[in-house]
């Protein structure tokens, strides 16, 4: 393919396949309605490629996006992107003007933040609209539920500012153990109490927002008039509980990203070899031995050997031979495997029949698929691919 000419020469990539993330985008639009989408695409688009992922959800059906910094969102703005783009957290009084001027929706929860917005507000050819966040106990950032009568006032009497949104965040919406959503339901309680106090004070919120992705698809009462959804929109599912859930609801998302590799070296060891820094793993047979040019430096992380991890060729699981090193793992390709130099190696991905997820990667490591993805390094170009023509039999709805 004509695409993977840039990724030749390292021999390692990762496919962000486009047409995936409008599906998920428009199932999760579905799921949410009348409640708005805001895909959240920080950390690079969870390490998918921002710019790509935004265009793809907008074209889903979300029409807000949400990054974690000012830059993030700059950079959104710098390829060309005009959606409404919320800062997660209040931006420090240094970034205000870099906000303003790339029309991005600020977070606030200080009378310091408003203060440093409201100058840089001065130079806004149009007032800045706000989302104040309240923390209601997950206990991160966000105004106290006592002070966020203040915050939103000073927003609403300062000139230049424009009072959006009254927005939280939910704390344990992956799980569905009945202690934890009592705490979910406490926050979503706390939340209305906040709602009401500003209507009673006649600063109503003119739209109100909780959930991420688990709570857009696991708390129907925290979808409120906008989800924010990351993770869904990547195709994985927030928790193993909320997967089932979704599964047993008929919802299908699909990975948007296939980490791939190809051979670049093979030699035959017998039995007894242990290949790889510390000889770890003595070959338990003759054996088809695969180096593919992939680490840990690219977000293989070094524990995977450990944990029994498997990458798949030609259609097979195969066990990694040896620990991972900064550049390469060595694959246990078996007996009499016909692997050749230059043959597809999947990490994460689908190959003839097998598939790997980033929530298998997550369930062996003892993490969530939010880190795996987050952590394929900068060292992998991304290449975006538009799957339409396969992906779209089982969603039905045409490009
Ligand atoms: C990252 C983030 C989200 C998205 O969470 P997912 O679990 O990936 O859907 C939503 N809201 C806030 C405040 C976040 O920081």
């Amino acid at each position: 393919m004509g695409e993977r000419e840039g990724a030749a020469g390292r021999g390692a990539w990762a496919e962000i396949d486009v047409a995936a993330v409008r599906h998920n985008a428009r199932v999760l639009a579905g799921v949410a309605a009348p409640a708005r989408l805001c895909a959240v695409v920080k950390a690079d688009g969870y390490g998918h490629g921002a710019p790509a992922v935004a265009r793809a959800a907008l074209d889903g059906g979300a029409t807000w996006l949400a990054v974690a910094l000012v830059e993030e969102g700059a950079a959104l703005r710098a390829a060309g992107i005009d959606a409404p783009v919320l800062v997660l957290s209040e931006p420090p009084p240094e970034a205000m003007d870099e906000l303003v001027a790339a029309s991005l929706t600020p977070t606030l929860y200080s009378l310091e933040g408003v203060r440093a917005l409201e100058d840089a507000a001065r130079l806004a050819p149009a007032p800045v609209g706000v989302h104040v966040k309240v923390d209601t106990g997950m206990h991160r950032v966000g105004a106290d539920v006592d002070d966020v009568l203040k915050v939103v006032s000073a927003v609403r009497d300062a000139p230049g500012l424009t009072f959006e949104a009254l927005w939280t965040h939910l704390a344990v919406a992956e799980s569905l153990e009945e202690a934890d959503r009592a705490y979910t339901a406490e926050q979503l309680r706390r939340f209305a109490e906040v709602r009401d106090a500003l209507a009673a004070a006649g600063i109503p919120a003119p739209m109100a927002h909780a959930a991420n992705s688990a709570g857009a698809v696991a708390h129907p009462a925290a979808r409120l008039d906008m989800v924010r959804c990351g993770i869904a929109l990547y195709g994985e599912a927030p928790s193993p509980a909320v997967g089932e859930m979704l599964r047993a609801a008929g919802v299908g998302l699909r990975p948007v990203l296939a980490f791939k590799a190809r051979v670049s070296f093979v030699r035959r060891l017998r039995a007894g070899e242990s290949p790889s820094y510390g000889r770890r793993r003595p070959l338990p047979a003759d054996a088809t031995v695969a180096t593919v040019p992939v680490g840990y430096a690219d977000g293989v992380p070094r524990r995977w050997f450990d944990v029994g991890g498997t990458v798949l060729v030609g259609g097979r699981r195969c066990p990694l031979a040896g620990t991972v090193t900064m550049d390469q793992i060595v694959v246990d390709c078996g007996p009499d495997a016909p692997v050749a130099v230059g043959d597809e190696v999947v990490l994460i991905g689908r190959q003839g029949a097998e598939s790997l997820a980033a929530g298998d990667w997550a369930d062996a490591l003892g993490t969530i698929s939010y880190e795996v993805l987050c952590g394929i390094g900068p060292r992998v170009p991304r290449v975006v691919v538009d799957r339409e023509a396969d992906g779209d039999r089982a969603g039905g709805a045409g490009a």
